[in-house]
């Protein structure tokens, strides 16, 4: 009897378990910690057990300390934080369950003092300090100790170098900085007694000057508009694994550290969040890659709910095209004082909130009182290179008592997944109106006709209905709606 109840139990945790990974959500792992010193810690374990060496940074973080990040891969140790006065409690009960007997400190006596040299000491570790008078120095104090490379990393932004971290540890590439004038000498002089040959640049020229670059052995630059486009150009143009990526906050340092160590460890990427909302050039990577596991780093004190909820969503990097029908001089169906045109937009708008909030990143044909011919939307979604295309209409009858609400597909282009996008919108729409399910239909309109991506057209309901009129005259009701068809979005992208 027990062996029984206990099969039937395993067989029914098997069933969540081995639940199709084509119907999932993305999968998200948070690795944070009540403390930045817990988290590191945590961040560590996740990639060591145990490590006979580790790197510590003071709590003031300067673009040096990832200069450390390519030296603490050759010589397999993670990156921990401490107080500057005081060894903090969490990394030293990290250091002991690692089993450390070393400790290299990054920085001189005003980033990690001595006192707390003396605390490590009495742990029975041993204690290098890698430093210089200035981070330039710093930066190649660390260069110093690694193993002759001949091509080297310049940067200046803490988070071009955060980005470009795990690419420099796997090449063996040191780390060096400059400012956004002038080449450092010490760097300048650190390249030419090395005799490195290549140098790649990672930020704009407001972050490393033209003056800069061209005093450089053979340079090339990685940059881009935002932080977060030099990230994910850094990414793609070195093509650094991004399956299951690491995601920090832009402005948490001491997370940032920690996760491109353990990025560098594993071989993957790192790449940016804002505290509430993954910016549109992350979208875009996870798009392109496909992304559909991430780590992120810290508490919800940097990263919240609403991004992991963004990360989680299938649609989130989906590009998609709302197409609001009529517009301007084509008021579209008219009835019961509603003008289909001026309707449309208004749901149209709203979804475009909730998909963006959802993640996704969204084009309309419109977004004011215009008017496109059918052709124009057509190109405007192809020209987005949209994943799905969804037109937004009202319907209408001579005879008043027609209502409910419908969607339709074309069979043309991608005919089995406009299907499967129509399938999975339609219930929502339903649902989320109480409106009569007139179903999902075939018919040949223009823009689902020519679009080639998957596309659809919803009727949402009868602006000739006094039934569906009322309801379609409710903000809460049209709310509900661009809720409900978001929701579809995404059912059709898991
Ligand atoms: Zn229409």
């Amino acid at each position: 009897m027990r062996a029984f109840l206990k099969s039937t139990f395993l067989s029914i945790i098997a069933l969540f378990i081995f639940i199709p990974s084509a119907l999932a959500d993305n999968a998200v792992t948070r690795i944070d910690g009540s403390t930045r010193y817990a988290t590191a810690v945590n961040v560590a374990k996740k990639g060591w057990s145990s490590a006979q060496t580790v790197v510590l940074i003071g709590n003031s973080i300067n673009t040096d300390v990832l200069s450390a990040i390519p030296y603490a891969y050759q010589i397999n140790a993670p990156v921990l934080s401490t107080d500057k006065d005081k060894l903090s409690a969490e990394t030293k009960s990290g250091l002991q369950s690692l089993k450390t007997k070393k400790v290299v400190i990054i920085g001189g006596v005003k980033i990690v003092s001595n006192s707390v040299v003396s605390q490590l000491k009495a742990l029975g570790i041993s204690v290098t300090r890698l430093s210089g008078n200035t981070k330039y120095d710093t930066a190649v104090e660390v260069a110093k100790k690694m193993k002759a490379s001949s091509t080297g990393i310049i940067a200046n932004g803490f988070v071009d170098a955060v980005a470009i971290a795990p690419y420099a540890a796997k090449m063996g590439y040191p780390i060096l900085l400059t400012d956004n004038k002038n080449l450092q000498s010490v760097t300048a002089n650190y390249l030419k007694s090395k005799g490195i040959k290549k140098t790649i640049v990672v930020g704009g020229e407001l972050v490393i000057s033209k003056t800069a670059f061209a005093k450089l052995p053979s340079p090339t630059r990685v940059g881009g508009a935002t932080r977060y486009d030099t990230a994910v150009n850094i990414v793609k143009k070195f093509n650094i694994d991004t399956s299951n990526s690491y995601l920090s906050n832009v402005n948490a340092k001491p997370d940032a550290v920690s996760g491109t160590s353990l990025a560098a460890k594993q071989g993957k990427a790192l790449f940016f969040v804002d505290k509430n909302n993954v910016p549109a050039a992350s979208r875009k990577l996870i798009g392109e890659k496909k992304i559909k596991q991430f780590q992120v780093i810290g508490g919800t004190n940097v990263v919240t709910a609403n991004v992991i909820s963004q990360l989680k969503n299938p649609v989130v990097g989906k590009k998609v095209f709302i197409d609001p029908g009529h517009g301007a001089h084509d008021s579209g169906a008219v009835g019961y004082g509603l003008y289909e045109k001026n309707l449309n937009l208004d749901v149209a708008k709203r979804l475009n909130t909730k998909l963006n909030n959802a993640g996704a990143l969204v084009t309309m044909s419109r977004t004011s009182d215009t008017f496109d011919s059918l052709q124009t939307r057509v190109s405007k979604g192809a020209n987005a290179k949209a994943d799905i295309f969804i037109s937004v209409h009202a319907n209408s009858n001579d005879n008043s008592s027609a209502n409910g609400t419908e969607t339709y597909y074309d069979k043309t282009y991608a005919a089995a997944n406009s299907l499967k996008l129509a399938q999975n919108i339609q219930p929502k729409m339903v649902s989320a109106l109480g409106t009569r399910d007139r179903g999902v239909k075939t018919a040949g309109f223009y823009v689902i006709k020519y679009s080639k991506m998957p596309s659809v057209l919803l009727e949402t309901g009868f602006v000739s209905s006094p039934v569906d009129s009322n309801i379609l005259k409710s903000a809460t009701y049209k709310d509900r709606l661009a809720s409900g068809i978001s929701s579809g979005v995404s059912g059709y992208f898991r």
